[in-house]
Order: structure tokens, then C-alpha cells, then sequence
């Protein structure tokens, strides 16, 4: 049966396989005309523990003692599915928080393929004997954690539910999911697709509400064995804590203030796009935006002027209407970032988009300012708009002292022919990805993922998350 946009029940939780109302409710809003959408459960601490206990019994149940081979079946189909509902999950994502159809597109193609990849590496991943003293055999169990709790944010939600809870299932862990207030629909509509799959009751639940109630609640539960984050760092700081009264591993992606290093030898006509694109998807709500252009002096200008007349042909409107660039998510946000643009005042503005809608979307035009001091506020925070910060250097040195000089560590990009060069940056950088001439902003489900300093800790993505999501038993047994 297709899934129609709003099928899935509004205002309900899932847990424990089924569809629970919510006793209290949240009003949701359409980014891109800034009126009522629809309505969420706001979940609270008994939410959560009825998911987390519902969670237990799957692991205590079928899920637990299922084969991984089998695990492997249930995420590939799963997969499947949210390909034949692509359509359906971009239209409630793009309504949801503003993202142009494209772009949502995109993201329930990934989720897909995150069900794919992780579907596939279900089985191929095990322990190893280790030589030992005589009369021993010694061997690794790589076991889940058991209860794993995902608390994520509103940017990326098709995207980080598969990267987290796709490779959380792999392992064999009961997922508990708290999406953002602001982007729950396709959360609970991907729930809705693995229990159509055949994914056991509990080894997936869903609890909608505030990061303050639902979030604390879960980050805090003494019944979940891993928490995995991706938010701001101030929220991170706070989960970190909650998870160490219990003594949990969490996986923490924070954010970033990821530069790209344009050297005077880079092919500039490949390099354009992604130095644009990087900074300008999702309105740069993207935590690996890249919102720092480093420019070696001889090219400087000519950068500055191919990147001002691209910028000036950025369209920005509704979600629907599917141009370059859509709204912020949410009035508070445009205002967070309407504030950080003013500390922009002392600074030149190179090029601006243009906003070509009426409607009372929380709508800001991409910015690119030119010439920004390495050390001024925004070269250095991160604000989660498209706005980017073009920094002139001179050399190699000055480069890496530029690019390491931020609290983040997360993306970054080289984009020069000489291979002597790349090499040198790759190391260089304070950074958990590096790219060499292209850049990956969110992309690529096999790539290990996760940041350094501020920008976090721990890894998601490709096999370096089923690691993460698992815990490794060693079995030594003396037998004469
Ligand atoms: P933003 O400030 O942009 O909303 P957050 O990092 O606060 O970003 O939100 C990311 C996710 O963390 C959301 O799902 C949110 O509900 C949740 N969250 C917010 N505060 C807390 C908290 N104190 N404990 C647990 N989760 C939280």
C-alpha cells in the first residue's frame, strides 16, 4: 500500500510497535509559509520508559535472538521500501522543514541506501582469535550494546535516522528514537516503513517532544546502553553529562566551521561548485557546511568575483517551488542568524541571493562576505545559515594555521594539483574527513564520519559505526 503524505497517524508515538496518542501535543509549522502544519505528541519521561522497556523485551525477544543474516533481510527490505516511497517522504520532509524537494529527495534516497549498506554489512562483521599462552584459545565476540538511544536533530533527519539507527539495527541493538520538535514526519514515517518490513516490535520506537522533556528523559534513562547525538555543542555538553551518570559510551556530532583551502594551482572551474554548493545546501543547515573559502592571495580575486556572480544568481522560496535555496527552519533560528549577520556590519559583503517569494517563510538571503579576518566571529562560530566567510592566505603555512585556528574539527577540503601538497594537508588539518579536490557535505554512506575538538566524538557511517554501535567480548578458555 503507498504511504500517502499524512497516513501516518499525527500526534501518536511509536512504541513497541504500536501507535500510542500522545497525551499532551505540539503545533508544527510549515517553514516556508510560516502557518500551522500539523501536530506532534509531546512525549515525557513515562514515553520513554515505556520505549525503552519495549525495547528491552525486543532484545530479550525475537530481535535478540534473530541471526544476523536475518537482521540483514529486515534492513535491506526496509531499504527497499523507502525507495518506492521516495516521492511521498520528500514531499513531507520538504513540507516539514522547508527543504527543497531536491534536496529531501536526496536525503530519502540516502536513507535508502543506508538501509542497503547497512543491510549488506549486517553479517560481515565478527570477532578474531588472538594467539595466547599454551593451552588457551582466546577469541573477540562483537556483541551490541543492547538499548541504544538516538537523539537527533531537525537538518538532516532522514539522513542521520540511517546512519544511526540503520547502523544501531545492524548490530542488533533496540533503538529508541527522539527526533527534533521540528521534524518528526518522516521519523515517524520511516517507523511506520520498518514495521511493514517486518522489523519485530521494540526493535525500533519512536517518541516525539521537547529536547528539555523526551530528550533529557532518554539521555538520562538508566535502562539505555549507548547514546548517539548529533546537535548543537551546548545540547552535546548536556547529553554527555546526563549519559556519564550512567556510565554510557555516547557518540557526539556537533557541528563545524569546515573550510576549503583554494590553492592558486586548483582546477577553479571543478572547484567552483562545491565551494559554492558546500556552503548554500540546505540553507547551510548542514553541519559539515562549509562556510570558511580560504583563498591563496594571486587567485583571491578572481575566487571572490566567480563565487559573487554565482551567489547573485541564488534563488531563494518555498520548499515546494524547489529553487536553490529555502527557508530556515523556524523563526527562532532566522533570528539567531538575522543577529550573527549584524556582527557582519564591519565587514564587505561580495554578493547576496535573492529571496523571490512573498509568502512568510523564515527566508534569509545567502551572504558571501569577502576578506574576513581569520579570527573575527564569523570565521569562527558556527551560524547554520548560507553564509560563507572568504579568508585570503598567502602560503601552505599560513593555510593550515587559518584552518586549524577554530574550536571545530570536522570537514575540510584541498583543492590544489600538487600532490606533495595534498598530502602534507591531509595530515595537517584538525579534521575527522579531509577532501581532496571535491568535497562531501552529508555525503557518502561508506565514509567514516565524526568530528574532532568541539566537532565531537565518536564515528558514524561505513563499517567505523558498527563498531561503535557494538561492544567486544573476550572469551579466553583454558583447555589443557
Ligand atoms: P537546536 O538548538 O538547533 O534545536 P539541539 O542541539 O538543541 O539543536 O537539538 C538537537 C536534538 O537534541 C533535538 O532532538 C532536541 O530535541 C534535542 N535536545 C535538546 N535539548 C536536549 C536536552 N537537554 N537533552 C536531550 N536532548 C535534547
Amino acid at each position: 500500500m503507498p504511504l500517502k503524505p499524512f497516513d501516518i497517524p499525527q500526534a501518536h508515538h511509536l512504541i513497541g510497535g504500536a501507535w500510542i496518542r500522545g497525551k499532551a501535543t505540539i503545533q508544527v509549522t510549515d517553514p516556508s509559509v510560516g502557518a500551522p502544519l500539523t501536530t506532534i505528541a509531546r512525549g515525557n519521561a513515562e514515553d520513554i520508559d515505556a520505549a525503552v522497556i519495549a525495547a528491552q523485551a525486543a532484545r530479550e525477544g525475537e530481535w535478540g535472538r534473530m541471526a544476523a543474516l536475518e537482521r540483514g533481510r529486515i534492513l535491506t527490505r526496509i531499504g527497499q521500501m523507502v525507495l518506492e516511497q521516495v516521492e511521498t517522504l520528500a514531499k513531507l520532509e520538504a513540507r516539514d522543514v522547508g527543504k527543497p524537494l531536491k534536496q529531501a529527495r536526496a536525503d530519502a534516497v540516502a536513507l535508502a541506501r543506508y538501509m542497503e549498506f547497512y543491510g549488506g554489512a549486517a553479517d560481515k562483521i565478527h570477532g578474531e582469535t588472538i594467539p595466547y599462552l599454551d593451552g588457551y584459545t582466546v577469541y573477540t565476540l562483537r556483541e551490541p550494546h543492547g538499548v541504544t538511544g538516538h537523539i537527533i536533530p531537525w537538518n538532516y533527519p532522514m539522513q542521520i535516522i540511517g546512519r544511526s539507527v540503520g547502523a544501531a539495527l545492524a548490530m542488533g541493538n533496540a533503538c529508541v528514537l527522539k527526533p527534533a520538535e521540528d521534524a518528526c514526519l518522516t521519523a515517524l514515517a520511516f517507523a511506520q516503513i520498518a514495521m511493514e518490513a517486518g522489523l519485530p516490535a521494540g526493535a525500533l520506537s519512536v517518541v516525539t517532544g521537547l529536547g528539555s522533556e523526551a530528550g533529557a528523559a532518554l539521555a538520562a534513562h538508566p535502562g539505555v546502553q549507548h547514546i548517539s547525538f548529533t546537535g548543537s555543542v551546548r545540547t552535546g555538553e548536556a547529553i554527555q553529562a546526563a549519559a556519564a551518570t550512567n556510565v554510557i559510551p555516547v557518540t557526539l556530532e556537533l557541528g563545524g566551521k569546515s573550510p576549503q583551502i583554494v590553492f592558486d594551482d586548483a582546477d577553479l572551474d571543478r572547484a567552483l561548485p562545491f565551494l559554492i554548493n558546500a556552503g548554500i545546501q540546505n540553507a547551510g543547515q548542514t553541519c559539515s557546511a562549509s562556510s570558511r573559502i580560504l583563498v591563496q592571495r594571486r587567485i583571491y580575486d578572481e575566487v571572490r568575483d566567480r563565487m559573487a556572480a554565482a551567489y547573485g544568481e541564488l534563488k531563494v522560496g518555498p520548499a515546494m517551488e524547489d529553487l536553490d535555496v529555502g527557508p530556515l527552519i523556524s523563526a527562532k533560528q532566522k533570528e539567531i542568524v538575522t543577529g550573527f549577520l549584524e556582527k557582519g556590519a564591519d565587514l564587505t559583503i561580495a554578493a547576496q541571493g535573492q529571496i523571490v517569494t512573498d509568502a512568510a517563510g523564515h527566508y534569509v538571503p545567502p551572504t558571501l562576505f569577502a576578506n574576513v579576518p581569520p579570527d573575527h566571529i564569523l570565521a569562527q562560530d558556527e551560524i547554520f545559515d548560507p553564509v560563507q566567510a572568504i579568508i585570503p592566505f598567502e602560503d601552505e603555512a599560513e593555510a593550515i594555521r587559518i584552518a586549524n585556528g577554530t574550536d571545530y574539527g570536522l570537514v575540510a577540503a584541498i583543492w590544489t594539483r600538487d600532490g606533495g601538497r595534498q598530502m602534507r594537508l591531509a595530515k595537517a588539518l584538525k579534521s575527522g574527513q579531509v577532501f581532496i579536490n571535491n568535497y562531501g557535505a552529508g555525503g557518502g554512506v561508506e565514509l567514516p564520519f565524526g568530528g574532532v575538538g568541539k566537532s565531537g566524538h565518536g564515528r558514524e557511517k561505513g563499517f567505523e559505526a558498527l563498531y561503535g554501535f557494538s561492544t567486544l567480548k573476550t572469551v579466553a578458555a583454558w583447555h589443557g
